[in-house]
């Protein structure tokens, strides 16, 4: 019998890496590929409620256009957040931010699920997929990009919907560390992130609808300033897609 159990271990341990258990709870399930998580942990997921903001996609009080994109609106055309930023999605994003890059790929295929289900231009139009950067120096004591990671599985569920979509890592570079943000206000955050992302491949700009992709939606600080700098060289437009997005305050 324990021969059998240490068997199983080991079965479930390499089956795991194809996918049989679910990403969340590690409980077995038969769904996969269709479906990463258990039912149990799908129906925790925080999907934003009826009301979201047409432009920055965050969960809102009111219905139209969020306060903040009233008053400080995005450069992006539109952004696409599949969840919003608490309970279960939260810890889940902890989670592939701090040793479980795994999970990229659940929040990958649904950001990219999102996009293809709000998208409104010509789906023939090739997609260049442009994850946020982090500086060398803290991309190293990861041991990884979770924002990387997201973009390829984007990227591949983008695909698999009949978009022309690539990635390209090396188009936005970090020069510089910032501040956590957490606890600025809008003008403080611009500042802290002013400069500090720099377009690295021009020509691969040009002309082309960049999907930026990151792991949160905070107040736009960093997806503004990316915005800027990709629409600065010579992209048609710029959407913004992260795992999740903070509902707009009360
Ligand atoms: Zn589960
Ligand atoms: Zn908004």
């Amino acid at each position: 019998m324990a021969f059998f159990a240490k068997w199983l271990e080991k079965f479930r341990k390499a089956t795991a890496e194809y996918g049989y258990l679910c990403d969340s709870c590690g409980k077995e399930i038969f769904t996969y590929p269709v479906y990463r998580f258990c039912e149990e942990c799908e129906s925790k997921m925080p999907r934003p409620q009826t009301k979201f903001c047409p432009k920055c996609g965050r969960e809102t009080i009111t219905d139209g256009i969020c306060l903040d994109c009233k008053s400080n609106p995005p450069k992006f055309e539109q952004g696409i957040v599949p969840f919003v930023y608490r309970g279960k999605a939260a810890s889940l994003v902890n989670r592939m931010k701090n040793g479980s890059p795994r999970l990229a790929l659940y929040f990958g295929e649904e950001m990219g699920r999102a996009f293809a289900a709000q998208y409104k231009g010509n789906a023939a139009q090739p997609l260049l997929v442009v994850p946020v950067p982090m500086t060398e120096k803290a991309k190293k004591e990861r041991g990884y990009n979770q924002a990387e990671r997201l973009a390829e599985a984007v990227c591949t569920e983008l695909n698999k919907l009949g978009f022309q979509a690539e990635q390209d890592n090396e188009v936005l570079e970090k020069r510089r560390e910032t501040a956590q943000q957490k606890h600025m206000d809008f003008r403080s955050r611009a500042d802290n992130v002013a400069g500090a992302y720099h377009v690295h491949k021009r020509n691969a700009c040009k002309e082309k609808i960049i999907l930026l992709i990151d792991d949160i939606m905070t107040t736009g600080a960093t997806s503004g300033e990316c915005t800027l700098r990709l629409l600065g060289a010579g992209a048609s437009s710029v959407y913004f897609l992260a795992a999740v997005a903070l509902a707009e305050r009360k």
